[in-house]
């Protein structure tokens, strides 16, 4: 028995814990939860819970359905209670197949795996991300477009708002946890609002994502309000991102920062920005998941929707600021396309192994835009050799599906499930004959 399950052993007994939560992700993200009671928590580190995997999205084949999650004790953390309810804790858990191998469908062993090569090469990988999402009224018919409960704007203090106590909320939770959160605002949109976690390692990183998924949807069913983080819930406002600002360190000190060159940005930074960059398009369908994902990147509204990078240029996919001398440590570069419903883990995978892939080939990065490039034409983009995003799932998944670099960084299972499961959706969307299509077709055709 290691110390950190041993801590999480007493911790259960000190505090009264009375359930265990199990947590794991699919493929798609969504967070799985099994409750173990403590009597059951020594053989869970022993040996693993068993779960039928075929129930759940892109685990096994119906002929192997038995998988196993063990849980991964540093990631043991006491749930905060309301109320009088009972004392829970929760760990996430790596899936393992029943012969105790990991699982080829495991999100987070995908990342693992890739933070791994990241290691091999000297370097980890810190996120910080920007996490959007927007506070509806609740609602029944979910046909209905959703009703923001205020009308703020980007920073605007609404005072006595419930917007306001929601993030104190939130924001109060998260810390209790020991998720550590660096900003909090409304953003852009009526009813639309913005947390940033503070940065950690990409795996920590990816674990508090799919907690604070979670932890936001709770606080606001109790709060009689719905927390929604649909990329694009509204057409005519901004939809809801998820920045991401990315740094490699080497060892104590910052892989991307160099003083005396240009912008202070070292070599190894140029050449994953170049990655990055190179491999947008491919990795999209993976940072942009859904049909609804690419209304937002489609949208305007500072989302980005062509391939390139700039310093202060908010209508670029990449932004890197002018490293400042002397603040080495800070940096960093922000990629914007990524939104809040993908899965962490998977998104972070091709993120890192596109900006590593961009080190190994020694990627040029082209000059930065300072345009704003919704205002070109077609033909200076082109000019100036600026390729555009996938417009739709399915452009998205065209290109991904011809991608040798996706399919090893995902691993053959994730690549062909996440495949199969996205074409479905994309079938199922274009099928639909829309509220537009009535309004605009049927009183003339
Ligand atoms: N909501 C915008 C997006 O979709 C971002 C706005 C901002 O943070 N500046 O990416
Ligand atoms: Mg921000
Ligand atoms: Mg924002
Ligand atoms: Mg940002």
């Amino acid at each position: 028995m290691d110390k950190q399950q041993e801590f999480a052993l007493r911790t259960v007994e000190e505090r009264d814990v009375r359930f265990i939560r199990l947590w794991f992700a699919d493929v798609l993200g969504t967070l799985k939860s099994v409750a173990i009671a403590p009597a059951e928590l020594e053989s869970a580190f022993d040996e693993g819970i068993g779960f039928d995997g075929s129930a759940i999205e892109g685990m096994t084949r119906v002929s192997e359905d038995d998988m196993i999650v063990k849980p991964d004790p540093s990631t043991f953390l006491l749930l905060p209670t309301q109320g009088n309810s009972q004392g829970t804790a929760r760990m996430f858990c790596d899936i393992l197949t029943p012969e105790g191998q990991p699982s080829l469908a495991d999100p987070r062993h995908v990342l693992k795996n890739t933070l791994a090569k990241a290691k091999e090469k000297g370097f980890t990988f810190y996120v910080h991300p920007e996490i959007e999402f927007y506070l509806f009224e609740q609602q029944d018919d979910w046909s209905r477009p959703p009703v923001p409960i205020d009308e703020g704007g980007y920073f605007d203090h609404v005072p006595r708002s419930s917007a306001m106590d929601f993030r104190r909320a939130s924001v109060n939770m998260l810390e209790q946890m020991g998720i550590s959160v660096e900003y909090s605002h409304h953003e852009g949109g009526p009813g639309q609002n913005e947390i940033d976690l503070r940065y950690a390692d990409a795996l920590t990183t990816a674990d508090n994502i799919m907690t604070f998924r979670t932890v936001l949807k709770e606080i606001s069913l109790e709060r009689g309000v719905y927390a929604s983080f649909m990329p694009k819930p509204l057409a005519d406002q901004p939809g809801s991102g998820m920045h991401t600002h990315l740094s490699l360190f080497e060892g104590d000190g910052n892989a991307f920062y160099e003083a005396g060159q240009e912008f202070n940005m070292s070599l190894i930074a140029r050449q994953f920005a170049a990655g990055i960059l190179h491999h947008a398009a491919e990795i999209c369908a993976v940072t942009n998941q859904y049909v609804n994902s690419y209304k937002r990147l489609w949208g305007g509204n500072e989302a980005p929707s062509y391939i390139c990078w700039g310093h202060n240029n908010r209508s670029a996919l990449l932004r890197i600021p002018q490293y400042k001398p002397g603040k080495g440590n800070s940096a960093r570069m922000e990629f914007r396309a990524l939104d809040p419903v993908a899965n962490p883990y998977l998104a972070y995978s091709v993120l890192l192994a596109a900006g590593l892939d961009g080190i190994e080939k020694q990627l040029t990065l082209e000059e930065p835009t300072s345009d704003d490039v919704w205002e070109l034409t077609d033909a200076e983009r082109q000019a100036m050799g600026i390729r555009p995003l996938p417009s739709s799932l399915d452009d998205a998944l065209k290109v991904m599906e011809k991608s040798d670099f996706v399919a090893e960084v995902l691993g053959e299972h994730v690549f062909e499930y996440f495949l199969r499961n996205k074409h479905r959706e994309w079938e199922e969307y274009r099928r639909q004959v829309t509220p537009y299509e009535l309004q605009q077709y049927l009183p003339r055709l």
